[in-house]
């Protein structure tokens, strides 16, 4: 998410544009295949961000790693049985966050479960961080965002699916990158895909959205999409962007959230747009189990109600990356209750309509 006020007025023409960077302060954006170097540190700028943190700590990922979980969490109190359902894909203790540039990876790689890797961008790269998800059935698997560009992110995606492959007796598989919106930090690495085999790139914005899942009744209607024996719920969700999705994966319970819901400042362009959207999303996880809401960002930090200065180039002592279901609901519970759009701090993400 990102786009201030004003970045949204000068940057969002291109937010439709895979190619469009989208963001900025982005440096060291080369086009490098060294998997293991970390580009330069983005500087840091004023923002509309109320509050900052200080502390710091130490990362320990050196290298591009395809880790494999060694914690069932990071000491969040999020996840676990909320909405009914045991989580059983582990997150890692600890996220890349930008504070040690000179060993972090571009990309952290980690496996959520053998069918399910969540990536994360180093904020050495883009101050966003964003993180992408790729989720493997049978058929296809899919990418879900690409990230904010300076990444290798095909040459990452590439190993994964090989890697998976092999491990299923060489099947092959087709591999369908898609965005859970059109803003540039998510769909900067679209174009890396470009000319691949076994390779289905959906467009950004709402008429590619709804023209390769089949939606015909946007917004209202939700449709399944099946990755071979994995069934998703593919929801759409304006109101942070147009043509915004959140995917809901009936294996894992996970309900994938893009910009719409993260630890972090949930940015509504379309205020009403957005209020229909989370309770259309409510309504319809009603009837499942939830495991956990995993958005695209993390912008607070462990201290309750305390988001990172925008553009801030480290997020040390970041918020853990999950969410569950009552953050869901006290999301819908807020917006529902607002008269008129206002920005309003919680513990775990602040409502901040532009
Ligand atoms: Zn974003």
């Amino acid at each position: 998410m990102l786009w201030t006020p004003l970045l949204w007025l000068l940057a969002c023409g291109g937010e439709e544009n895979p190619t469009s960077d989208g963001s900025d302060g982005t440096p060291g954006s080369s086009d490098t295949t060294d998997a293991s170097a970390a580009t330069g540190t983005a500087g840091a700028s004023t923002a509309p961000s109320p509050t900052t943190t200080t502390t710091t700590t130490t990362s320990d990922d050196p290298g591009i790693t395809t880790s494999s979980a060694t914690s069932s969490g990071d000491g969040s109190s999020s996840g676990g049985t909320t909405g009914g359902r045991t989580c059983e894909g582990e997150l890692p203790a600890h996220w890349i966050d930008g504070v040690d540039c000179g060993s972090e990876p571009q990309v952290q790689v980690h496996a959520y479960d053998p069918d399910t890797w969540i990536l994360r961008q180093s904020l050495c790269t883009s101050f966003e961080g964003p993180f992408m998800m790729l989720l493997f059935g049978s058929e296809r698997a899919l990418l879900l965002d690409t990230g904010d560009g300076g990444i290798p992110i095909a040459d990452v995606v590439h190993g994964l699916v090989e890697d998976w492959s092999q491990a299923h007796g060489g099947a092959q598989i087709e591999l369908i990158v898609a965005n859970t919106h059109a803003h540039g930090d998510h769909t900067a690495g679209n174009d890396a895909f470009v000319g691949h085999a076994s390779t289905t790139i959906v467009g950004v914005g709402e008429a590619a959205v709804r023209e390769f899942f089949g939606i015909a009744d946007w917004p209202d209607e939700i449709v399944p999409y099946d990755l071979g024996g994995r069934v998703l719920d593919i929801v759409p969700l304006p109101g942070h962007e147009k043509a915004h999705i959140a995917v809901f994966d009936r294996a894992t319970g996970v309900v994938f959230t893009g910009d719409t819901l993260y630890p972090g400042r949930l940015y509504i362009a379309d205020f009403p747009a957005y209020v229909a959207s989370i309770g259309r999303l409510v309504d319809h996880l009603a009837g499942h189990e939830v495991c956990r809401v995993l958005g695209a960002h993390i912008e607070m930090t462990n201290t309750p109600g305390d988001d990172f200065e925008f553009m801030q180039p480290s997020h040390p002592n970041e918020h853990p990356l999950e969410l569950d279901l009552t953050h869901l609901l006290e999301l819908r519970d807020a917006v529902e209750a607002m008269a008129e759009p206002m920005i309003e701090v919680h513990d775990d993400f602040i409502v901040y309509p532009l």
